[in-house]
């Protein structure tokens, strides 16, 4: 059987190492030529005398390369190769000429790769990685199929396509005013900052921007340029609630007279806002396939259930499950933790959170709109932040994930266990056994904490913190950075594991399905219409902390037949003004 062997460039550290998977490779030992040293100083691993026995997997020392069979997909349908040990994808998405298409699939399957494709920012190699590339080459490939026009066009400059790149951090580093970095589009800066509501900050410098501010501003500048083909590349990331729904207003109105691709991790949010979707299904980092289109809905109940019919390939072993009601709370609740009122004054911001009781063996999510005092109200509690008024408990031992990753340490995760080992403060036994596992960390646990990716980064800094022994959990958005399947077994991972140790959760998160997953009640923030003043309460059972978040951000949600995924009605829609009336914002009503 053929294989597919890949080497994660940046992880190899050739010059660190004994060259173990050279070293203990048999087909070498057998004098076979199976991994060389490249004209770039590092290994090259032969496909065809590769045997797939795994040993140069588990010998490197950095975790920099993965060994798996090929995919279902044929070669000929190779559409970009970067490099012979390199991520290969299959297939593309069509763009539409109208209307919104997503995209919807792991990390690191190629979705931004066939954006830049889709865009021409990349010529497509065909699979043809030594030669350069050239459009002759993929007009002559995609004869006869729709993407012949749509490559023809870009190839000749008759079509325009803008991409909004997934990374907004970078726009930090710009020294442009936020008006003057969406005006080098082109277009209508200020209609498109008015349209993203942004306009009073045209004059502040991009350094100045939270990370919500700037994703804004990326889309402003996308919509503020003159295109046939917008792509946007995780438009929701740093985005609240109310943004996020916002955003799918503006990208609908877009998709009415343009065509729309967009790459979304928010499943509740991909759902509303296009109109169909192409799956991706493959391998992290080392090769990807794109699925034909399927309706909207079909698409986000195949990603559930796991199944995708049509090509007989399965992304998972069970399926998601959501409920339809809400849970009936379970009689006595232990209490874990009762927290006083809690003020907290910044110059221009105070606070108020109201008194509340957390109990054991809940996981509480904590909702509302960006700059209420969420992350505030999670250092108070994590004594990071001392309230001004009232004090957190005492006698709580806390765990905190913070919001924002940092990693300037270049150890491993094993090395991090290794040096934790013993201390009472971590239990090596369920990091290693449970989280490790659970959040699929067992291939990073070798590569500098400084060399993982948002995601991978995100994962292990979850891990380390459900390992210390505590009886308060502070989880702030550990969906941010994750794909939809990641967000939707770290949910249920976090729930399963402080449910076992009778211990509490509070998760300060955006992503509807995720807390849905995770949570038994919720605590929900708001703030004055200036921004002034926060307020934060509960929490709640799911019910009435659903429908408290729900009212304030003008949404209704009915359930899905199959699966009982909450979807997002559209506004005005019978639905929407029934559930409204008899503020019903979430869950059925109880039978
Ligand atoms: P996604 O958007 O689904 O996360 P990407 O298209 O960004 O996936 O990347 C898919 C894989 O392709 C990455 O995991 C990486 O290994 C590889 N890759 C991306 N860009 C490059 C590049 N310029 N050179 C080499 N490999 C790349
Ligand atoms: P959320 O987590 O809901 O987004 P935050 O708690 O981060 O909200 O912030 C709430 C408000 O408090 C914001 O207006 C923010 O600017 C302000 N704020 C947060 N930290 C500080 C600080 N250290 N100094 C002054 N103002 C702050």
């Amino acid at each position: 059987m053929a294989r597919i062997a890949i080497l994660l460039n940046e992880r190899c550290h050739q010059k660190e190492c004994q060259w173990e998977c050279q070293a203990y490779c048999p087909p070498v030992r057998m004098g076979q030529e199976c991994i060389v040293e490249g004209p770039n100083g590092k290994p090259i691993i032969s496909e065809t005398l590769c045997i797939g026995c795994g040993i140069c997997v588990h010998k490197c020392p950095f975790d920099a390369i993965k060994i798996l069979n090929t995919p279902e997909a044929d070669e000929a349908e190779i559409v970009h190769r970067y490099g012979y040990n390199g991520f290969r994808l299959y297939r593309l998405p069509t763009p539409p000429v109208h209307g919104i298409t997503g995209l919807l699939g792991p990390n690191g399957t190629g979705k931004s790769t066939a954006l830049r494709v889709l865009a021409g920012v990349e010529v497509p190699n065909l699979g043809e990685f030594a030669k350069p590339a050239t459009w002759e080459a993929v007009l002559e490939r995609y004869r006869g199929t729709a993407l012949h026009a749509h490559f023809t066009k870009i190839a000749r400059g008759e079509l325009r396509a803008v991409v909004k790149p997934q990374y907004v951090d970078v726009l930090a580093e710009s020294k442009l005013s936020t008006g003057a970095y969406v005006a080098e589009a082109g277009g209508d800066a200020d209609g498109a900052l008015r349209t993203v509501g942004l306009t009073d900050q045209a004059d502040r410098p991009m350094t100045e921007l939270s990370g919500g501010q700037l994703q804004l501003v990326a889309i402003a500048r996308t919509l503020a340029t003159d295109a046939d083909l917008y792509l946007f590349d995780e438009p929701s990331s740093y985005l609240d609630i109310v943004h996020r729904l916002e955003i799918a207003r503006v990208l609908r109105r877009l998709g009415r007279e343009k065509g729309v691709l967009v790459v979304e991790h928010d499943l509740a949010l991909l759902d509303y806002l296009a109109d169909q979707a192409h799956l991706i299904y493959g391998e992290e980092a080392a090769f990807g396939v794109i699925s034909h289109p399927l309706p909207m809905r079909s698409a986000v109940n195949t990603y559930l259930t796991g199944f995708l019919r049509d090509e007989n390939v399965r992304f998972r072993t069970e399926p998601v499950r959501f409920v339809a009601h809400p849970p009936k709370p379970g009689g006595r609740r232990n209490l874990a933790v009762e927290f006083p009122a809690l003020v907290k004054e910044y110059p221009r911001f105070r606070l108020t959170v109201e008194p509340g009781e957390l109990a054991k063996g809940e996981t509480i999510g904590i909702v509302g709109p960006n700059a209420t005092g969420k992350t505030t109200f999670v250092k108070m509690l994590a004594g990071v932040e001392a309230p001004s008024q009232g004090s957190p408990p005492p006698g709580v031992t806390v765990s905190y994930k913070p919001q924002y990753l940092k990693s300037a340490q270049s150890s491993s995760l094993r090395e991090r266990l290794e040096a934790l080992r013993g201390d009472p403060a971590f239990d090596d036994k369920l990091f290693e056994r449970e989280l490790v596992p659970g959040l699929h960390l067992d291939g990073v646990m070798d590569v500098a904490l400084t060399d993982l990716s948002g995601g991978e980064l995100q994962r292990a800094a979850v891990g380390l913190a459900l390992a210390r022994p505590a009886t308060l959990y502070l989880l702030d958005e550990p969906s941010a950075y994750l794909d939809a399947d990641e967000r939707m077994s770290m949910a249920r991972l976090i729930r399963r594991q402080i449910e076992r140790q009778a211990a509490t959760a509070l998760v300060v998160d955006h992503d509807v399905y995720f807390l849905d997953l995770a949570s038994d009640g919720l605590m929900v923030f708001g703030a004055n219409a200036e921004g002034t003043q926060g307020a934060g309460a509960g929490p709640f059972p799911m019910r009435e902390g659903m429908n408290r978040l729900l009212r304030s951000v003008e949404v209704t949600f009915r359930r899905d037949a199959e699966t009982l995924r909450p979807r997002i009605n559209q506004e005005g829609s019978v639905l929407d003004r029934e559930q409204r009336a008899s503020g019903e914002f979430y869950y059925e009503p109880a039978a």
